[in-house]
């Protein structure tokens, strides 16, 4: 049996375009970019393709995109490159821990945080961040896509309060890119991350925008690379690769991928919700009901309590009531099925989610929560493997659960 592989907000694995175009850039074409030979210009030639396809995958002018080792490094330097001692920082406790712990540090350094929480539903109220802003406000940071939930929030209207309190706006866009569709003006951020190994390209490999005239600071010094907002030896194969990721990420967004991989993903929260125990976090709901569940929208502008809240198309977290998620995501994996049980980077950890906590999930719940997050390339059979040995490993584990059993609580 194949296995079943739904971890795709863990890491996702290169399409075989990606890793086609990358192959001569480790090979034959091996030069440096900073060399003035025939080697290095190839080098060069090929990062600035790659840099075209950046800029039109972002909507920016190419000198705004700046490479770098991925979605952690974008997240380190939008803060550290910012932010100094008397500067306020408004966020989210629902982040990422790339930019959790760069604001906890610049904490200890002197500067101010604000964490924002979410309403219930996972969405960040973009009035709740203009109600956090202070004289001293130097930059806003909101996520575009929750890695844990896939709840999509609404940047554009946090764009436009950064806009009117003159305030920069970073986006962590690590988990929207290729997802959603992306144009930094109508964001009006400043600042924007994503990596290329969440959008079917390789590990190791980023981009930062970097809206020209913000004042960034860069973190590595020790070269002109990359307009000196980023010194070091270009990664000229992961680069290559991270532009073919984002050339076939445009057009899956157009060709129809994105429905094709809600309505899967909706077919399987629902064959998921028939168990009993079971509801969606992240959605407007606990006890969301398959005909009303949240569908991707794609739209980072559609805040409103009363529509469905907008998630990305391939993402779904669900609690089982009487479970420990991280015995489910050993016996899913035993049967051939990778999931998580919270978010991968923190994998390791027995914490529960502190997204699910900020949204105000019960520690138990949390704890009995699941992430499946399917690949583009996703099909039917992988739905329908799923929903094969879901329910009984459901059920099994409720039989030997302590928490069931109701010695725990
Ligand atoms: N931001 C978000 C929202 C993420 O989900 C992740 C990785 O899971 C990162 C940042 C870090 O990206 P990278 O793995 O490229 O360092």
């Amino acid at each position: 049996m194949p296995r079943v592989y739904m971890d795709a907000n863990a890491t996702t694995p290169l399409l075989p375009e990606v890793l086609e175009a990358m192959r001569p850039y480790w090979m034959e074409r091996f030069g440096n970019a900073s060399s003035i030979h025939l080697d290095g210009q190839q080098a060069r030639n090929a990062i600035e393709s790659a840099r075209e396809m950046l800029a039109e995958f972002l909507g920016c002018r190419q000198a705004e995109v700046v490479f770098n080792s991925g979605g952690t490094e974008g997240d380190n330097t939008a803060l550290f490159g910012m932010l100094g001692a008397g500067d306020h920082l408004v966020t989210t406790s629902i982040e990422h821990s790339a930019i959790l712990q760069a604001a906890e540090r610049l904490g200890q350094m002197g500067v101010e945080v604000t964490y924002v929480a979410p309403r219930p539903s996972g969405l960040i109220d973009p009035d709740a961040i203009g109600a956090a802003l202070r004289p001293n406000t130097k930059l806003i940071s909101v996520m575009l896509a929750n890695n844990e939930t896939g709840v999509v929030q609404p940047a554009e209207e946090i764009g436009k309060i950064a806009q009117a309190a003159e305030v920069f706006f970073h986006i962590d866009a690590v988990q929207g890119a290729g997802k959603v569709a992306l144009n930094v003006s109508r964001l009006g951020c400043h600042l924007l991350s994503l990596s290329a190994h969440k959008m079917h390209g390789p590990k190791g490999v980023g981009a930062l925008f970097v809206r020209r005239g913000t004042p960034l600071a860069s973190l590595l010094v020790g070269g002109s690379h990359e307009h000196r907002r980023r010194a070091g030896t270009e990664n000229v194969a992961g680069i290559v690769g991270l532009g073919k990721a984002a050339e076939l990420a445009m057009h899956s967004l157009e060709d129809g991928t994105i429905p094709r991989l809600a309505a899967l993903r909706d077919r399987l929260e629902a064959g998921i919700l028939k168990i009993p125990g079971t509801g969606i976090n992240g959605s407007q709901s606990n006890h969301c009901h398959p005909e009303r569940a949240p569908r991707v929208e794609g739209s980072a502008s559609s805040f409103s309590e009363d529509n469905p809240v907008p998630r990305v198309a391939n993402t779904t977290n669900l609690w089982f009531d009487h479970l420990e998620s991280e015995a489910l995501v050993i016996a899913l994996d035993l049967k051939g099925v990778a999931v998580s049980g919270g978010s991968a980077c923190a994998s390791g950890a027995t914490l529960p989610s502190h997204v699910l906590l900020a949204m105000g999930v019960s520690k138990s719940r949390a704890r009995a929560s699941l992430r499946l997050s399917l690949l583009k390339t996703a099909t039917a059979a992988d739905v329908e493997r799923v929903l094969e040995v879901l329910p009984e490993a459901v059920a099994k584990l409720r039989e030997l659960s302590p928490v069931a059993a109701g010695q725990v609580f």
